[in-house]
């Protein structure tokens, strides 16, 4: 029970790596507040996690809208008093040519994974402050760690988070605010499947097999969302008390190798 009665926000936490999160934390004792843009899927999980006995609220909002954001975090504290972990989670990938890229998919994706994630630490940081700490932790990928074709915006979101850590992990320290961020491998979800299944195959690369992406990584598998929770649990919770301003790579050996198969 290393999150006992920590309130923990979950962004992107109705399906994926994020509900396994959820599930994650729940078990560890916290109470949680999960948020989603598709509608109803915010509370459908909540009703979930309830079901296996946890303390669950949903919230249906955009994290690219940074009052429907400052409106959550509003309720939170209303509801619990205080927030404890956050964990920016939301995502998606666009996979496309980069000459191709509209301004629309561009922004989406670095709104969604970029300015999001700063509009929520931005929330929670005075109450953070004023509690006396906190623990952020962010998803980027082994995208935001090199070049990777036809990903230039989520990269780029991907890469930028792993700044916007550095930064307000040294910058909130002082209040014990410790912030950190994963970049997971490939890890079986349905954004992967997603990808393989556009509805626009002009304007979106086909993706490498599953059976590639599984090659690449010398561990020779994907990631389970439950492996990549069990990452994010350790760097929210009192065991990562020294660490902060890091990222964590849960990608199987994918970054570490030079000279893949
Ligand atoms: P997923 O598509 O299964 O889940 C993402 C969730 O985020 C969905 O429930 C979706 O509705 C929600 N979401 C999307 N846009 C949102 C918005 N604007 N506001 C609020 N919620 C929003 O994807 P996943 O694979 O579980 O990915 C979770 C995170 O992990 C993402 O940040 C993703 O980039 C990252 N990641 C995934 C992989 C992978 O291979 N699956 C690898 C590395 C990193």
């Amino acid at each position: 029970m290393i999150l006992q009665d920590r309130v923990a926000i979950v962004t992107g936490g109705a399906r994926g790596i994020g509900y396994a999160i959820c599930r994650a934390f729940g078990s560890a004792g916290a109470r949680l507040a999960l948020c989603d843009n598709r509608a109803g899927a915010a509370e459908d999980a909540a009703t979930a996690l309830r079901e296996l006995g946890y303390d669950a609220e949903g919230y249906t909002i955009d994290v690219r809208d940074s009052m429907a954001v400052d409106g959550m975090v509003t309720a939170v504290l209303d509801r619990h008093g205080r927030v404890d972990v956050l964990v920016n989670n939301a995502g998606l990938a666009i996979l496309e040519p980069s000459e191709g890229v509209s301004d629309e998919h561009w922004q989406l994706q670095i709104d969604v994974m970029l300015s999001g994630p700063f509009y929520c630490a931005r929330a929670v940081a005075p109450a953070m402050i004023r509690q006396g700490g906190g623990a952020i932790v962010t998803i980027s990928s082994i995208g935001g760690l090199g070049g990777w074709p036809q990903r230039a915006a989520y990269n780029a979101a991907k890469a930028g988070v792993i700044n916007l850590t550095e930064t307000l992990g040294t910058e909130w320290a002082r209040h014990g605010i410790r912030v950190n961020a994963v970049a997971p491998g490939v890890t079986i979800t349905d954004l992967g499947k997603e990808q393989q299944t556009t509805s626009d195959p002009t304007a979106r690369a086909r993706p490498a097999s599953m059976a590639t992406y599984e090659r690449r990584h010398p561990l020779g598998r994907r990631a389970t969302a439950d492996e990549i929770a069990q990452a994010v649990l350790f760097l929210a919770s009192d065991r990562a008390s020294y660490i902060t301003a890091t990222t964590l790579r849960v990608d199987g050996g994918w970054a570490a190798w030079a000279n893949p198969r």
